[in-house]
């Protein structure tokens, strides 16, 4: 019985694409180095090309310097931006604000 329960805890473990034990991110853990510069300081790169100016936050890609908005925005281009490039790490780009995200790993950082 006992043992039962504790493989079912390992698979889940394993298997699982919820949220990483922390320090299990190597993304997290890479991106030490100078922020980049942000490629469109203050502006989601793809609201500001649509002319949508209705976003809720940003976030810069600490990959390449994209900034898209947050997922409480009506687009979400900061998860698009992820998608369509698999750039893994962002940093808030919000006044004030420094934490990081791992999109792979769902892990703050
Ligand atoms: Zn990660
Ligand atoms: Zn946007
Ligand atoms: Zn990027």
């Amino acid at each position: 019985m006992k043992r039962a329960l504790r493989r079912a805890a390992d698979r889940i473990r394993a298997g699982s694409p919820g949220p990483a034990t922390a320090g299990s991110c190597n993304e997290l853990a890479a991106a030490t180095g100078p922020d980049p510069e942000p490629r469109t300081p203050g502006l989601c790169e793809e609201c500001a090309a649509l002319g949508e100016q209705n976003w809720a936050h940003l976030r810069i890609c600490l990959t390449c310097g994209h900034v898209g908005c947050c997922d409480s925005s009506p687009h979400r281009h900061a998860t698009a931006h992820f998608e369509q490039t698999g750039h893994p790490v962002m940093r808030s780009h919000e006044p004030g604000e420094a934490w990081r995200w791992c999109y792979r790993h769902a892990e703050m950082g």
